[in-house]
């Protein structure tokens, strides 16, 4: 427990003058407030007001920031006038919704985004031309991939992996996964630093899920595991093979799928989301499993020999950076949990790529098409009361409401989104 006390002493020690207090809104954008650290104790222990709600910050959270002189981050739930955590507020309903259901997830934001860089004519463009793997691309972002590292262990975090991505410029780094809902904080402070760092090198970051026409999109896939009482529910160490999934981690699998369509309104939930959603990207486009399958919606990875527990997990592909990572932790656990309560099958898993099946073939393994738009996908979330119901009517209705504008703003004018995403992501 991190009290307001210690905070203030971490404060005093690091300097820190000015302390940004943050929260992720259900567009999936981080906001706030900076207050000057000698008002500090009054923010912790009332919030600061923002309109309607109050923005109360966790003392747990803070971090000194090292992108930023003499500043800290502290991450925040948003509460009513009255004090209470309010019922449509992301982070708050997570948290509640992890105490109810006595469990807690280990999860890891696979993050992919590109860095780029203005031409002289004012156009947006991938900082260099590397491809998979490359060692060229390792070597031009090789400077700021550094400091980024430097920066995120310091707040940390540490390196999980990290490797040129398959588009020219495009990135995939990832930070070590978290517990409950520090994992969905640690996403937060990622992107942010991401972000600042390229920044003093001069370098522009993209998260949008496909910031380049006829270029890979930037994929966030999810890698959960959910646990009790120190075990991971999902394990069975008496399994086959190299995946070490038992018949609870199976049924986790059979809610998600069945939630899919809900679950990409929350974790796809911009209307490009669905440009990035398409057979043969690696992204995903249909509700199925498989072994290291990378075109199924979700994948169950192969297990580290050493540690099997600990790496014994499920991916969940069709998420991107968009997302509110609060929500989508909230809406991914309800879904496996309510597999795991009502047993549902999942089916055989998939060894090859669902696209290359018919129509028929793909009837018959009862596969379906992910949602193809944000509407559809918003739709199946109004329609989904499992889901509603771990988010809470109000939050749920707020969500949906949000979101819906934010669809018909882009339809009416598609240089809404776009402009909305390059500010946003
Ligand atoms: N870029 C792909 C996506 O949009 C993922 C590539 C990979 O498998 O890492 O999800
Ligand atoms: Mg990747």
């Amino acid at each position: 427990m991190t009290t307001p006390a210690a905070v203030r002493q971490r404060v005093d020690a690091a300097d820190v003058d000015l302390v940004r207090i943050v929260f992720v809104n259900n567009s999936g954008v981080p906001r706030g407030r900076v207050v000057d650290s000698e008002k500090l104790p009054g923010a912790l222990e009332r919030g600061v007001p923002a309109g309607e709600v109050r923005v109360v910050p966790d003392p747990e959270t803070f971090t000194v920031l090292p992108y930023a002189d003499r500043a800290g981050l502290l991450l925040a739930d948003l509460h009513t006038l009255d004090g209470d955590p309010w019922a449509a507020g992301p982070r708050a309903q997570l948290k509640r919704y992890l105490d109810e259901v006595d469990a807690v997830p280990k999860m890891a934001f696979e993050s992919e985004f590109y860095y780029a860089r203005e031409t002289d004519d004012g156009e947006r463009v991938p900082f260099d031309d590397s491809t998979c793997f490359a060692t060229d691309g390792m070597q031009s972002a090789h400077d700021v991939v550094l400091d980024t590292v430097d920066a995120l262990k310091a707040q940390g975090m540490g390196l999980a992996t990290y490797y040129p991505e398959y588009g020219p410029g495009q990135q995939e780094l990832v930070i070590d996964h978290g517990t409950g809902v520090e994992a969905p904080d640690n996403h937060v402070r990622f992107k942010e630093t991401v972000r600042a760092v390229a920044a003093d090198h001069g370098i522009e970051v993209s998260f949008r899920p496909t910031p380049f026409a006829e270029m890979p999109g930037n994929g966030c896939h999810v890698h959960l595991s959910l646990w009790r009482d120190g075990e991971n529910v999902l394990y069975d160490p008496a399994a086959d093979g190299p995946y070490r999934l038992g018949e609870a981690g199976r049924h986790f699998v059979g809610g998600l799928l069945e939630h899919a369509p809900a679950l990409v309104a929350v974790t796809a939930p911009t209307v490009e989301s669905y440009d990035r959603l398409v057979p043969g990207m690696w992204a995903s486009a249909f509700a199925c499993w498989g072994h290291d399958n990378r075109e199924a919606a979700v994948r169950v990875p192969s297990v580290s020999r050493d540690s099997p527990e600990a790496t014994t997990r499920v991916e969940f592909k069709p998420t991107d950076n968009t997302a509110n990572p609060y929500l989508a932790q909230l809406a991914l656990v309800a879904a496996g949990i309510d597999g795991i309560e009502r047993e549902l099958d999942p089916g055989g898993p998939l060894d090859r790529d669902p696209g290359s099946l018919d129509d028929d073939e793909r009837a018959a393994r009862g596969i379906e098409r992910l949602p193809t738009t944000l509407s559809e996908a918003l739709d199946a979330l109004a329609d989904d009361d499992v889901i509603a119901e771990a988010m809470g009517e109000q939050l749920h209705g707020s969500y949906l409401e949000v979101k819906r504008s934010e669809w018909e703003q882009s339809t009416e004018d598609g240089e809404w989104e776009s402009e909305y995403l390059d500010r946003a992501f």
